[in-house]
């Protein structure tokens, strides 16, 4: 107890101001349901969009819509003009070398299956190992399967422990001269978790084996240097990044994407067909066969200008801190069992609560408005690690409250005297 710090006080009102300015540009916060005001906890699973996101695509539509790369008019012209600046704010966005390093997708299941169909499918052979973790979420597990099942080749699987943080030892023993690939996700979707990636990906380059990091969780959450983190592959999806869905990015090192071959064949991703021979275009057009999702480029382009004027250092301080405001009171809650607890986390909690099943508290909550994901949040193999069938979790977002999470807090003990 004691004095309260008089800079503490400054700056938590400061923060207070910022979010509630921030609030006004997500039309959908000021929503209603129950008659209560929406509580939004699910941003793990997708966020909200920012008005100036929802207007840049409903612009594209209204006034330069043409399909790209193809027509000498003016629109077309103008369409391709948006979607390449989009692909440039992109590049900048995660500091890449080049634009042309940065391939629209539809999200991060797609970057995925691209690297994992065209990186591995034409280079792996019986025998050969890929390492993921028992962390990963079901979209960077099952198309490392799908290649096992094709190739021969097999997963390597790196253990979490009981803080739901990766075994590093573990990691450094899986190597042999047979490991291939590194799969890694850079922040638990899960646990929050936020895994010492530019060490993993140093030891894996002492191996001489690249790696590719799936960034779904950190990208909106997390400052993304691919340069400085030096990683070969790095996948993620728009709508986790306020954006629209649909929408994605593959990242890969120039000299990795050259030597692949195409995803997908169509349209765009050629240079000339013919019965004879057809050749393929350059990057970044080689991986983007037919027409792509323009509108969500432009969205997306709409979106990272959003978070770069705000200033992820901004957002990562303030989501640190709901962070550590809501971990401090649902710890305290009886019976509550928290579902990891590593050091390095981003803005998500996960839990059970003794004699409930998540699914009734996610019910209850939703009841009061507030919206939590409760499930195995497409990590199976994680649920199995802890014991656990399902778990609730909140994930905040850099419009989330303390007031929100006193809300929850205050919903989960009445949830409790309610069961018991
Ligand atoms: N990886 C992680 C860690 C995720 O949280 C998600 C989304 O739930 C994905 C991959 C898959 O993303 P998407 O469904 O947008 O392709």
């Amino acid at each position: 107890g004691g004095e309260t710090d008089p800079s503490a006080v400054e700056s938590e009102i400061k923060n207070h101001l910022l979010v509630q300015h921030w609030r006004k540009d997500f039309p959908i916060l000021h929503t209603s349901l129950y008659g209560k005001p929406l509580v939004y906890f699910d941003n793990a699973a997708t966020t909200q969009k920012p008005s100036i996101v929802i207007e840049a695509e409903s612009y594209y539509y209204r006034h330069t819509n043409a399909n790209v790369h193809r027509g000498i008019h003016t629109l077309s012209q103008q369409a391709t003009e948006a979607f390449e600046a989009a692909r440039s704010k992109l590049q900048r966005f995660i500091n890449a070398r080049h634009p042309h390093e940065v391939i629209f997708v539809h999200g991060t299941t797609e970057a995925i299956n691209l690297v994992a169909q065209s990186y591995g499918r034409c280079r792996f052979k019986t025998g050969d190992e890929i390492i993921i973790s028992a962390m990963e979420h079901h979209s960077n597990i099952v198309p490392w399967q799908m290649l096992c099942q094709q190739t021969g080749a097999i997963l390597r699987i790196v253990p979490v422990n009981d803080a739901g943080e990766l075994d590093i030892n573990a990691y450094q023993n899986l190597f042999n001269p047979n490991t291939k690939l590194v799969a890694i996700t850079h922040v638990s979707n899960t646990l929050g978790t936020i895994n010492p990636v530019k060490s993993i990906i140093h030891y894996a380059h002492t191996q001489h084996v690249p790696v590719l990091l799936d960034g779904a969780q950190a990208i909106a959450h997390i400052a993304v240097d691919v340069q400085d983190l030096d990683c070969d592959f790095y996948a993620f999806s728009g709508h986790k990044l306020y954006g629209p869905t649909g929408i994605g990015v593959l990242y890969g090192k120039a000299d990795l994407l050259e030597d692949m071959p195409p995803y997908q064949g169509g349209g765009d991703m050629i240079s000339s067909v013919s019965f004879s021979a057809t050749t393929y275009n350059k990057l970044p057009y080689k991986f983007e066969a037919g027409t792509p999702n323009i509108a969500g480029v432009v969205g997306l382009g709409a979106a990272v200008d959003y978070l770069s004027a705000i200033g992820m250092d901004t957002i990562i301080k303030h989501e640190q801190s709901l962070l550590n405001y809501a971990t401090e009171l649902i710890v305290n809650i009886p019976d509550i069992r928290m579902i990891g607890s590593a050091t390095e986390k981003t803005g998500i909690i996960s839990w059970v609560l003794a004699g409930m099943h998540p699914h009734d508290i996610g019910t209850f909550l939703d009841r009061q408005a507030i919206a939590v994901r409760t499930g195995h949040h497409c990590t199976m193999p994680l649920m199995e690690r802890f014991g656990v069938p399902a778990t609730v979790r909140a994930s905040f977002a850099l419009y989330n409250t303390k007031n929100e999470v006193d809300k929850l807090v205050n919903a989960i003990y009445q949830a409790r005297e309610l069961f018991k």
